[in-house]
């Protein structure tokens, strides 16, 4: 045990003004087990989550403005990584559009995961677990997802190359998920002596659900990535161009969190590559759900109902039992999720309004 207060552990969560980040810091408060120090890069941000989280005492934050420069984790951690006992990786940048993506998009997911992992065995030697948030885009690219002769397991890893991620922000994104997560497995080997830490990769496929806090939701602003392509959805019109052949797995973001908590308690995940997914969605099957429970949002697209069946017969096949069984807990359906986010979006859209 460290030399936390009250004898609770101490996790540092990287990212912690990120959308999965909150649902993390607001279920380990939950549990009143740990003292959580979340890193934001300004101290702005910390003033308005502390404000958030209502001045919990187990709440304290660093300010790390620019995981892209290596070393950046080196100033927190000498401070306060004496205290650590467990680390949840989320930062990493999460978008599509960037006009130049090696800067954007993939020197801060190297970089940053390589400086909190040499400030972790430099300054907090005695970290138990690491987990780092992943992604299922580490595992598989959409043209990978797209062959039905395709079985994707927790083995697989997308072959995309770092010159082939310079072309677009989506071969980029899924780059720089590969190489993060890579760094920490090899990190692991080439320090076996210094780290002494577990480490868990957490591969959430899209992740939805309700921002944690309503004020994140800004009418006519956009969400987080994966919550926007509901958001974009709930706002459609028939002319709106809607992609009916993408298609993806789906997570909640309270079973992302909760994955990642698991992993503190659980040594059966020790080591593991987890892939978070429920199942297979298209557009279609979120906008079936949007015009079958909100039947008042007359203008929604309505594609071809029905069709994602079609279109989900004929992708790979995403086997992530081994996941699922050593998690052991049941995850949401697509149903409860994209209702509990159209409701929030609709509910502060309201509020707004009056
Ligand atoms: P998010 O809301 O955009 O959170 C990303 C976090 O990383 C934010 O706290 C952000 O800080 C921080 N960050 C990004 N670039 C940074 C930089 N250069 N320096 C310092 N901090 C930086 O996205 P999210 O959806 O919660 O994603 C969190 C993690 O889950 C990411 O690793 C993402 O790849 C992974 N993931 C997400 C999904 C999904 O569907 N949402 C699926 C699979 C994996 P600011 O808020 O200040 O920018």
């Amino acid at each position: 045990m460290s030399l936390s207060n009250n004898n609770k552990e101490v996790v540092f969560v990287s990212g912690a003004s990120g959308y999965i980040a909150q649902h993390i810091v607001h279920q380990l408060l939950e549990t009143g087990k740990y003292k959580v120090i979340g890193s934001v890069r300004t101290q702005k941000k910390a003033d308005l989550f502390k404000e958030r989280f209502k001045d919990n005492k187990d709440l304290s934050f660093v300010i790390v403005p620019d995981i892209s420069l290596l070393g950046s984790f080196d100033d927190c951690f000498n401070k306060i990584g004496h205290q650590i006992d467990y680390i949840l990786h989320t930062a990493s940048p999460f978008f599509f559009e960037s006009k130049d993506v090696e800067k954007d998009l993939l020197i801060p997911a190297v970089n940053g995961t390589k400086s909190i992992l040499e400030a972790t065995v430099k300054y907090a030697p005695q970290v138990k677990k690491f987990v780092v948030t992943s992604s299922y885009a580490a595992v598989a690219t959409f043209a990978m997802d797209s062959d039905s002769k395709n079985i994707i397991t927790e083995k697989d890893w997308n072959p995309i190359t770092w010159e082939e991620a310079l072309s677009n922000g989506v071969d980029a994104y899924y780059a720089s998920k590969k190489f993060a997560e890579k760094q920490c497995w090899d990190f692991l080997k080439e320090h076996s002596e210094e780290a002494k830490f577990k480490l868990t990769a957490i591969c959430p496929v899209f992740v939805f659900g309700e921002q944690l806090f309503d004020e994140d939701i800004v009418p006519g602003h956009k969400l987080n990535t994966s919550c926007e392509f509901i958001n974009a959805l709930v706002h459609s019109t028939e002319k709106s161009p809607v992609d009916l052949t993408m298609f993806g797995g789906y997570i909640s973001v309270q079973d992302v969190a909760r994955g990642h908590l698991e992993c503190l308690t659980n040594d059966n995940l020790d080591g593991k590559r987890l892939i978070l997914s429920e199942a297979r969605f298209t557009f279609q099957t979120i906008i079936d759900i949007i015009r079958k429970d909100f039947p008042e949002l007359t203008n929604v697209s309505k594609g071809v109902p029905g069709s994602d069946k079609k279109r989900l017969a004929d992708v790979a096949t995403l086997d992530n039992h081994v996941s699922k069984e050593l998690l052991g807990f049941k995850f949401k359906e697509l149903g409860e999720i994209v209702d509990e986010t159209v409701n929030q979006i609709l509910r502060v859209e309201r509020k707004e309004q009056n």
